[in-house]
């Protein structure tokens, strides 16, 4: 039974972190000629509108993508990301967000390939019919772990791959883990965007090291790691301080593009008490 459902959380400072990344990588992969395959492991509904009342329940895009909507002067990455969102809702007023599928959908170019998985039958469902006339999409109701062996290495051997389960369940944590360790194996130049959760919890505060360990020992051109915290720890342990994304392979563009974006996050979306960070591996 699958409880997690994305339309509550979308447009969140979590998916502001994780579309601001995906965005640039997809900017820099789309600068050759050549395609590539996007492999969204985990894919949700494709978008969302925020006027649904899951959006309105706890209106988490309220503290994200609500307040860089209309924010002047951003750097120039996530002036781009902003971009994507606007796109999205037509140039429009804030009433939808577009997730991983959907910002996929906008920046892939007829020579690229997206495969997405999706394992609740309502999400999978709209996703499917969201992406059922984009060329070179395939959308399939099954685990999207499992389906590294079935999509890389990617026949042009261009490939992005988003790992971005619920961590609902402690397995998500080694499932992860595991995952990078097999697109890595799989494809060695594979450029892996995860998605990481930042809480008390101790599979939480081990993961990255541990994708970090593994690049080491896997990914030809290292690692980054971004990490933008929006709440103070709380006493009994509980909630959500903030997340992470790291990148296997990352753009060697990616760094200097995050870099002026995340100070700007953490005092905009940080309620008084934002921090980020955003290390590399010596040789990414
Ligand atoms: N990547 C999406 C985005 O950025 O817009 C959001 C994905 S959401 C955080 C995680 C999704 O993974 C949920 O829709 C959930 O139903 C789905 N899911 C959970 N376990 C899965 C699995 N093993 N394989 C595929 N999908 C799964």
């Amino acid at each position: 039974m699958l409880a997690y459902r994305h339309a509550f959380h979308a447009g969140n400072h979590a998916d502001v972190l994780k579309h601001l990344v995906f965005v640039a990588v997809l900017r820099h992969m789309a600068q050759k000629e050549k395609g590539f395959r996007v492999v969204d492991t985990h894919a949700g509904a494709g978008g969302y509108s925020l006027e649904s009342r899951y959006a309105r329940q706890k209106a988490e895009y309220a503290a994200g993508i609500e307040r860089l909507y209309d924010a002047p002067d951003l750097p120039p990455a996530l002036a781009d990301y902003v971009a994507q969102v606007r796109a999205f809702n037509g140039g429009n007023a804030l009433k939808q967000y577009p997730g991983s599928p959907a910002i996929a959908r906008q920046l892939l170019r007829p020579q690229d390939q997206l495969r997405l998985f999706e394992l609740h039958p309502t999400d999978h469902r709209i996703l499917a019919s969201f992406v059922e006339d984009v060329p070179g999409a395939q959308v399939a109701m099954s685990d999207g772990f499992a389906a590294l062996k079935s999509t890389l290495p990617p026949p042009t051997r261009r490939g992005v791959v988003l790992i971005d389960p619920p961590y609902e369940i402690k397995t998500d944590y080694t499932r992860t883990l595991g995952a990078l360790r097999e697109a890595l194996e799989r494809f060695a130049d594979a450029v892996v965007v995860i998605w990481l959760p930042q809480l008390q919890l101790l599979e939480s505060r081990q993961l990255p090291q541990r994708l970090k360990a593994s690049a080491d020992a896997h990914a030809k051109k290292g690692w980054l790691h971004a990490r933008l915290t929006v709440a103070n720890a709380d006493t009994r342990g509980f909630g959500m301080l903030g997340s992470s994304v790291f990148v296997a392979n990352p753009p060697h563009t990616l760094h200097e593009a995050l870099a002026p974006c995340l100070p700007l996050l953490a005092r905009t979306l940080g309620e008084g008490h934002g921090q980020h960070a955003l290390e590399r591996s010596t040789h990414a």
